[in-house]
């Protein structure tokens, strides 16, 4: 199996081979990756930092050039790329090629964005002066990423950060090098110059640490855990740098009495359990008035069992396995913590057996939970949910925001009063209302309040936010 090598300055860079598993199936190896350590992480951050005169003040149809290629590639090749990211991260195909269709839709959305920089020019207060003010890349840029969105979320960070001339060094998450080095390799042929765009793959404790402990590194963007999120912001205050990070979520989805039944049923489908649950903005609180309560447990529940798990790449699977035995192991400790806090656990939640030996999880729903419980306060990340009963609309709300997180918040109801007062006063960054909390889309921007999110927004035109800084020059003429 050939290996896949890190990009070092335009160079193919070889290193320990690391075998990529599928978690719908332990024994299938995906390919041969090379780790990279603390040192290609070095020679990485050199690299960027001596492209970064060159490229930031390349023409704007380079750049625009580059972008355009690569999103023109990976839009054709979506299916075999939505495949791999199947394979290695344990989404379904059609979930896959949805993530790498976005992912093209990205680099489409950001080749265009580099002809349409703009900036301001208005008359000083000093008569004759007039003053300029326009955005400059920032400089070397560290990307660091998780593996739930193995394709989306390198795209929707290195495609703004070329679009606006930084140069880039950038860490995926060790579970998912195959989608990472497909986008290196897509932007490498595509014609960037050499040392603009890094692949380092490795260890977060070692190659992401050694990002964080460079001087030389000018901004951090990285999406991942609270707990590693603390360590990037703690090394970027050390640093005095840039920072930008997105983490986790405990998303309400509150259920009216007067919502659409069958929506709301949908909305909790999709949005706690689709992609395994392994979504940053997963409806894990269900958050559900008296009057509707038994209704929606009943119809949600037949919803569950009729719910295919399987192989992430056979066809009909709805829902694909665990990414692997520490986030399955994660999951079943808060099963067994919610029957221990006297939640009841209504479906679900044992270990499946499939054709193939991989992480298969039973989705599964707990009721008659207290927001006060661990299950509710505690990001799990897996394809658990729990209802939580409340009286009405008020107490919904309070119950909704009773959380140190503020990704995502939903609302299913059919009072326009009440989803106007929610959009709001919800305390999160993005709200829905009769949609799922997850399934965004790639135009405008994505980030929360409170604990989940720290700087600039991504994505949309609001990424320029973070990639790029204001330059105000003052002319006497
Ligand atoms: P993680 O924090 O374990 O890892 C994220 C990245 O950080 C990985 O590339 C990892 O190797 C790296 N890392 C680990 N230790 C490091 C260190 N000491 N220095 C530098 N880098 C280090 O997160 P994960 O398990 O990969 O992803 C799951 C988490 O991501 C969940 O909490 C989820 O909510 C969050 N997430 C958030 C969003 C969002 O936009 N808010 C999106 C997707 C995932």
């Amino acid at each position: 199996m050939d290996l896949h090598r890190n990009l070092i300055d335009g160079e193919w860079v070889d290193g320990e081979a690391i075998a990529n598993i599928n978690p719908s199936d332990t024994n299938e190896v995906v390919g041969q990756y090379a780790r990279a350590g603390a040192d290609d992480a070095a020679k990485a951050i050199a690299a960027a930092r001596a492209a970064f005169p060159a490229w930031s003040r390349s023409g704007l149809m380079a750049r625009h050039g580059v972008l355009r290629k690569a999103a023109d590639e990976i839009l054709a090749r979506k299916e075999e790329l939505g495949r791999l990211l199947a394979r290695e991260e344990g989404k379904t195909l059609a979930e896959g090629i949805g993530e790498a269709a976005r992912a093209g839709q990205i680099f489409d959305f950001f080749a265009g964005e580099t002809l349409r920089l703009a900036g301001e020019t208005i008359p000083s207060v000093r008569p004759g002066i007039g003053v300029e003010m326009t955005r400059q890349a920032v400089g070397v840029v560290g990307i660091i990423t998780p593996w739930n969105f193995p394709i989306a979320i390198p795209a929707w960070k290195i495609a703004p950060a070329l679009c606006y001339g930084n140069t880039v060094v950038f860490k995926p998450a060790e579970l998912v090098p195959g989608c990472a080095w497909a986008i290196a390799d897509i932007l490498h042929r595509a014609g960037l110059p050499a040392g603009v765009l890094n692949l380092v793959m490795g260890k977060g404790s070692v190659v992401g640490q050694a990002m964080l402990d460079s001087a030389d590194i000018d901004a951090i963007s990285f999406t991942g855990s609270v707990a590693t999120g603390r360590r990037v912001a703690a090394a970027s205050a050390e640093h005095m740098r840039k920072v930008q990070l997105e983490m986790g979520g405990k998303n309400p989805l509150v259920v009216l009495d007067d919502a659409d039944l069958d929506t709301a049923v949908d909305c909790a489908v999709n949005g706690a359990f689709f992609s395994t649950g392994q979504r940053c903005t997963a409806s894990s609180r269900l958050v559900v008035t008296e009057g509707i309560h038994d209704r929606f447990v009943a119809a949600l529940t037949d919803r569950l069992k009729a719910l295919v798990v399987d192989n992430a790449v056979k066809e009909g699977t709805q829902i694909g396995p665990v990414v692997d035995q520490n986030q399955l192991d994660q999951d079943e400790r808060y099963i067994a913590i919610g029957r221990d806090e006297g939640a009841r656990l209504v479906f679900g939640g044992e270990r499946l057996n499939r054709e193939t030996p991989g992480f298969y999880l039973q989705p599964a729903l707990f009721t008659e939970t207290a927001n006060a419980m661990r299950i509710n306060r505690e990001e799990i990340f897996g394809p658990v949910a729990s209802v939580i009963r409340v009286k009405d609309y008020e107490e919904a709300l309070t119950v909704a925001n009773d959380t140190p997180y503020g990704l995502s918040s939903g609302i299913c109801t059919t009072s326009l009063k009440h989803a106007t007062h929610y959009k709001r006063n919800a305390e999160a960054g993005m709200v829905m209302v009769n949609l799922p909390t997850a399934g965004v889309d790639f135009h405008v921007p994505f980030g929360g309040s409170k604990g989940s999110s720290y700087g600039p927004r991504e994505q949309g035109r609001y990424a320029a936010e973070f990639y790029t800084t204001v330059k105000t020059a003052y002319t006497l003429a």
